[in-house]
């Protein structure tokens, strides 16, 4: 890992900022593209198209390409830029997923690309002491894979209630942390290096805005479905927060025909029917599986278990249910379900959207409910985006931290 270059002088020019934002976000969409397509697809003027680029190329976010390409209209071939990803040297940033039985880490290019990822098991461990061990992993992770590369810094996704302005765990239950000063914890133990958190399923709607499919910029919907089950809300590009950032709690939203019973003393609730401690709780009791892991019944029913396979369709309604009443409510473009099984088989996923479908009133087109762009990599790549939305939000600013 190297320094970041000290190249960029100005400050505090907004406009300046938003052009170089502009640009880079056009490159992200667009790259390997002309100067002149940019300032096309941009509206910017060509002489601030290049001005921009020199800046970014200063940065080390985007390159020049070594080949010309012809230009879009009459005049010289062009130089073509791209975003200095992975492949070409370019900076790295580190995610980290902090889940109750485990933690994740991930390495991630400027495309949100994972280019390594690692698992830290820590279950049973005391929550006061887990900020040092993943800490510990953290490093000796980003030393082997990071190696020799620019890293701008780290995102660290969780469950629970997260403030991000403070870079506050303000309370996550099962891990016992309330009011925890997580990043300044990491940065610290990390040597210094520029540390975000945000809550995970926020994490992921805005790794599907920055990286996923077009219409995620217009309005989604996540669900995310783990041993916590959360949700999150983007409108236009941008993740709702809320008051305290404590939006997107849909644990006790009530699934249409559940019974079961929830320890907020109702039943029916969303988490205590469909989280991955339900599962596997009822899992055991069926006999399906010896211990209480959710990941075991999924691979019970790739090795052909029907009960496994029965108990993952009955909660892929439960999920599809619970997708038809945020459509109804919200009508966005998109419904993203990040569900385990889902992810590694489609036929879940295609439960989840018919049940969607047969119960929503606004929605009868199947393909508004998804799975995340980035398939099983979704949690480190969310963890990565938390530190890379703001370097495409304002990249001048953020690449010289
Ligand atoms: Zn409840």
């Amino acid at each position: 890992m190297t320094a970041a270059p000290h190249v960029f002088r100005a400050t505090g020019d907004g406009r300046r900022e938003t052009n170089a934002a502009t640009v880079l976000r056009t490159v992200l969409d667009h790259g390997p593209v002309a100067r002149r397509t940019i300032s096309d697809l941009s509206g910017l003027s060509p002489a601030a198209v290049s001005r921009q680029c020199t800046d970014l190329v200063g940065l080390g976010l985007v390159r020049e390409l070594p080949e010309l390409v012809a230009s879009s209209g009459v005049g010289r071939p062009q130089i073509p830029v791209d975003l200095h990803t992975g492949e070409s040297g370019g900076p790295v940033v580190g995610g980290v997923h902090i889940g109750v039985p485990g933690s994740t880490f991930g390495l991630l290019d400027l495309r949100g690309r994972l280019l390594a990822r690692r698992a830290l098991p820590h279950d049973g461990m005391a929550p006061g002491e887990l900020p040092l061990r993943i800490v510990q992993g953290l490093r000796a992770f980003l030393g082997d894979a990071g190696r020799g590369r620019r890293l701008l810094g780290v995102g660290a996704a969780l469950g629970g209630w997260v403030d991000p302005a403070t870079g506050t765990a303000v309370r996550h239950d099962a891990l016992g942390w309330h009011h925890r000063p997580l990043a300044a914890e990491l940065a610290r133990g990390l040597g210094g290096i520029e540390v975000r958190i945000d809550n995970h399923a926020r994490a992921v709607a805005q790794s599907e805005i920055l990286f996923g499919r077009p219409a995620a910029r217009r309005s989604l919907v996540h669900l995310f479905i783990g041993n916590v089950v959360d949700a999150a809300l983007g409108i236009a590009g941008v993740v709702h927060q809320g008051p305290g950032s404590g939006a997107g709690d849909v644990a006790h939203l009530p699934v249409p025909d559940s019974t079961v019973t929830c320890p907020c003393g109702r039943s029916g609730c969303l988490e205590a029917t469909a989280s991955n401690t339900a599962v596997a709780q009822t899992a055991v009791r069926r006999g399906i599986v010896p211990e209480p892991d959710a990941f075991l019944v999924v691979d019970a029913a790739a090795a052909g278990d029907r009960r496994a396979d029965r108990l993952l369709r009955e909660r892929a309604r439960a999920v599809g249910r619970a997708a038809a009443l945020l459509l109804d409510v919200l009508n966005p473009d998109l419904v993203v379900v990040t569900e385990h099984s889902s992810l590694v088989n489609p036929e879940y996923l295609e439960e989840i959207r018919g049940a969607a479908v047969d119960h929503s009133h606004v929605c009868q087109d199947p393909e508004r409910i998804v799975s995340p762009h980035a398939g099983t990599a979704v949690i480190p790549v969310a963890a990565g985006t938390i530190l890379l939305n703001p370097l495409f939000r304002s990249p001048l600013a953020a690449a010289q931290r």
